[in-house]
């Protein structure tokens, strides 16, 4: 028999975005740190049935974990903070299950039974939720529910929880509600209301929170707990109050040293005081007082919302803070780059990217820092823009990647036979852990340190190697294929101190405590 595990739901009122997954991760590394094996889960209300279609601008990354599960960027998260890795079922969404409900509907499994949200999908969460808990092994489940209480869309999400605490037992389960307090500006007071209506709701729903973390902008006094413990019905010391953190990988450290650590020692059974070392170690780096400053050029579409390239912006910045060295991350704009923009920073990164538009100034990038010896990473698209560039230096004016250019003769990026997908559906993309052999005494292999990799994947289109020859000629070599040689998964140009580009995703293995060697390398190179 499986062992007896407990569960931790974390649901957020008020508002959403105010850091319900951080206080997921939060409470899972605090409960690590005392040795409690935990693994984690995200149930997001929406209809979608994975987040690759989803905008980026309004949802942020999509995080890809290691079996190719499109997921929500607070999955990369969890990854960062619990150095674990997720897979497919650490994501459910209602769009999957409903999927999967109305399929075994039309397969007659409901044998004439009328198909309800209550009990249908609420069981259908539940056994998602009890399939993603087993596979961890561990001794606490924590799943973090998307959106707010009360939209309409999670009702059944709120529910289904309810119905599998009396299913395992209250005595197994734990309710952290995250709120969210104003400050109003004009009286110059928090405002303790919508929280207190956000845990009436709560109630309503019949779920009676065990605490309750309160995101502040700024520090709230004490009596903020107080009026919130009073109206909420959850005892003080089990109200956390939190405003907004200098890092978020300080929020374990204020985690462990509030009274809500008392509670999770009680809960798990476990009062062995925390190891948050590695936690002090990360915060350590960061506020300590850098040697240096180094900026680095995000060549990128979305210039209005970091949450894009979440998974990048944390990888350089581990990087950096391991490198002792201030990092500015300058946000370049693709679609309006020009030579100036390249020429203002100590490195440039060509993140991953699908559509046409701003690809000329990720191109322009590429030749910039090829032509100028600027340490240059590039990831996934930035890998096809490099290519592009290279072999338009070396005379093939017209390469492009036929995602651009669908009737290119100088295809140099295309889509390879039999790999052909649906271009606008979902899930037909190269997704999750792939191998590469890295070239013996390439730059890229002294980086990893050794010639074997896994990375993770979210690409269509290949280099063309039919090409090769106007590549190499436009200053790149191959240094990394795939096992079976078919497929280019790491370029450099030899001739430049560090231009390193990959077909993968190496920012989703990155970590703070242990930063991704290709990111170390691209600082080390702007340091110098
Ligand atoms: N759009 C490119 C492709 O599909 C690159 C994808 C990416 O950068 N993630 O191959």
């Amino acid at each position: 028999m499986a062992k007896k595990q407990k569960y931790i739901f974390v649901t957020g009122g008020v508002l959403s975005g105010v850091g319900k997954g951080v206080t997921a991760a939060s409470i899972g590394a605090v409960l690590q740190a005392k040795g409690v094996k935990v693994s984690i889960q995200k149930c997001d209300p929406y209809l979608n049935v994975d987040a690759g279609l989803l905008n980026p601008r309004e949802h942020g990354e999509c995080f890809v974990t290691r079996d190719g599960a499109e997921t929500d960027l607070d999955l990369g998260h969890y990854e960062r903070f619990l150095d674990i890795e997720l897979t497919q079922k650490s994501a459910t969404l209602a769009g999957r299950l409903l999927f999967d409900l109305l399929n075994d509907e039309r397969a007659g499994k409901f044998e004439g039974q009328t198909v309800q949200l209550v009990p249908h999908l609420t069981k259908s969460i539940q056994n998602a939720i009890l399939e993603s808990a087993e596979t961890g092994d561990s001794d606490i489940h924590i799943v973090e529910i998307g959106g707010t209480v009360g939209d309409y869309e999670g009702l059944s999400f709120v529910e289904a929880i309810r119905e599998f605490s009396q299913r395992v037992g209250r005595q197994n389960c734990l309710f952290v509600h995250v709120v969210y307090v104003p400050f109003i500006c004009t009286s110059k007071e928090f405002k303790t209301k919508p929280a207190q209506n956000a845990l009436k709701d709560l109630r309503g729903f019949g779920i009676f929170p065990d605490a309750v973390v309160v995101r502040t902008d700024t520090p709230a006094p004490a009596g903020i707990a107080k009026k919130i413990s009073l109206f909420g019905g959850v005892p003080e010391e089990n109200v956390l109050l939190m405003p907004n953190a200098d890092t978020v990988y300080r929020v374990p450290l204020i985690l462990a040293e509030s009274q809500l650590s008392n509670l999770l020692s009680d809960f798990s059974g476990n009062d062995k005081e925390p190891d948050l070392s590695a936690w002090k170690t990360i915060v350590k780096r960061q506020t300590s007082k850098p040697n240096k400053l180094v900026t680095v050029g995000l060549v990128a579409k979305y210039i209005d919302n970091e949450d894009t390239y979440m998974s990048i912006v944390e990888a350089l910045k581990s990087a950096a803070w391991r490198e002792k060295v201030a990092l500015k991350l300058k946000w370049i704009n693709a679609e309006i780059a020009t030579k100036n923009d390249f020429k203002s920073v100590d490195a440039i990164v060509v993140p991953g990217g699908f559509g046409k538009r701003g690809i000329e100034g990720k191109i322009d990038a590429a030749r910039y820092a090829l032509d100028n010896d600027v340490p240059y990473l590039g990831i996934c698209l930035g890998l096809q823009a490099a290519v592009i560039a290279s072999a338009r230096k070396a005379g093939l004016k017209a390469a492009h990647s036929t995602e651009f250019m669908p009737e290119s003769k100088q295809d140099v990026v295309y889509i390879m036979n039999g790999q052909a997908g649906k271009e606008s559906t979902g899930g037909t993309l190269r997704l999750g852990d792939y191998a590469a052999k890295l070239q013996k005494g390439s730059l890229v292999a002294k980086t990893y340190g050794y010639l074997d990799i896994i990375e993770r994947h979210r690409h269509r289109y290949e280099v063309n190697q039919k090409f090769l020859a106007e590549i190499n000629k436009g200053g790149l070599i191959v240094s990394g294929l795939s096992p079976d040689g078919k497929l280019v998964e790491y370029i450099e140009a030899p001739k430049n101190k560090y231009f390193v580009a990959t077909q993968a995703h190496p920012e989703f293995r990155s970590r703070p405590t242990k930063p991704h060697p290709l990111f170390i390398g691209l600082i080390k190179a702007a340091v110098k």
